[in-house]
């Protein structure tokens, strides 16, 4: 039997906490899960609490494809014949996972990068998502937060629970991890606005413990960008090149490199470099067969 145990946060709504954060909505039809753990053996581990517990399970939503939330997916999928729900582009990651290392390298990835914790066992996405609105057959909304994905979504239960994917991570979690991973910073930026306001009586990020008021851990999402964001200025006052820039946020954030972090950080690091050259705050230059960004 899995390490954890259901926590019950509505009526209808639990929190399976595998290691990412599942939810789980017990609607009339059967059970939804909103994400579906990192791998496998997290797939193997919800199954048994599904049995154990009577809960049928009807429909697993993904708030986004990254292979820590759809890696339970192809083992659920074939073990109940349960559907999957995605919005297009995040359904496009989950139904051909090489996308995922091959987005973060920008080619065919090595086998370093084509492991579990980048690229998930694929599965068949049969109901495709708005952004925003009504999930098709529950009582379930999708709710937008792109930033941290191309097209993450929330979702929010009638019983007062939001799970609001990887748009927040939980304090301790940026405590270990400063520098998460973001696709858009100004996508990102608007989605905290956005959850800034959130009523919910508990939210629940992707990694971390559920929280009462967004308030608080929106802020503390925002002072971390803000920290990230700072480093890669600094470190452009003389014209640098990538390299040279995520040198100094991994010594500035205590963060130590391997395949796979060096294609999450280093998205992350050019992620920022997108933004901050669209807001006029640095200019890429080339100089003997090196591009480099500085300061405008
Ligand atoms: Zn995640």
């Amino acid at each position: 039997m899995p390490n954890w145990q259901p926590e019950q946060l509505g009526a209808r709504t639990w929190l399976l906490p595998t290691g990412v954060n599942v939810g789980l909505w017990e609607g009339g039809d059967g059970a939804v899960l909103i994400d579906s753990g990192g791998d496998k053996e997290s797939g193997r581990q919800i199954r048994q609490v599904l049995e154990q517990r009577g809960w049928n399970l009807n429909l697993i939503v993904n708030t986004h494809s990254n292979a820590d939330h759809v890696g339970g997916n192809a083992y659920l999928q074939k073990q109940t014949g349960c559907r999957v729900a995605a919005t297009r582009l995040e359904a496009a990651f989950i139904t051909d996972p090489v996308l995922e290392p091959s987005f973060l390298w920008g080619a065919a990835p090595f086998r370093e990068l084509r492991g579990k914790f980048l690229q998930a066992a694929p599965s068949t996405v049969s109901l495709a998502l708005p952004d925003s609105g009504p999930i098709p057959g529950t009582e379930l909304e999708a709710v937008a937060l792109p930033g941290h994905f191309l097209q993450m979504i929330g979702v929010r239960t009638p019983d007062g629970v939001f799970f609001a994917g990887d748009a927040l991570f939980g304090e301790e979690i940026l405590a270990k991890h400063p520098v998460y991973f973001l696709y858009d910073v100004a996508a990102h930026l608007s989605t905290l606005e956005k959850l800034q306001g959130l009523a919910a009586e508990w939210i629940v990020p992707g990694h971390g413990r559920p929280v009462r008021e967004a308030g608080p851990l929106v802020a503390a999402n925002r002072a971390a960008l803000e920290r990230t964001a700072d480093t890669v200025s600094s470190a452009c006052a003389r014209p640098a090149g990538f390299e040279e820039i995520l040198a100094e946020l991994c010594r500035a954030f205590a963060i130590e490199l391997n395949p796979s972090q060096y294609v999450l950080v280093g998205g992350t690091l050019r992620a920022y470099l997108a933004w901050l050259a669209d807001r006029g705050a640095l200019a890429p230059g080339f100089e003997n067969g090196r591009m480099l960004w500085r300061t405008s």
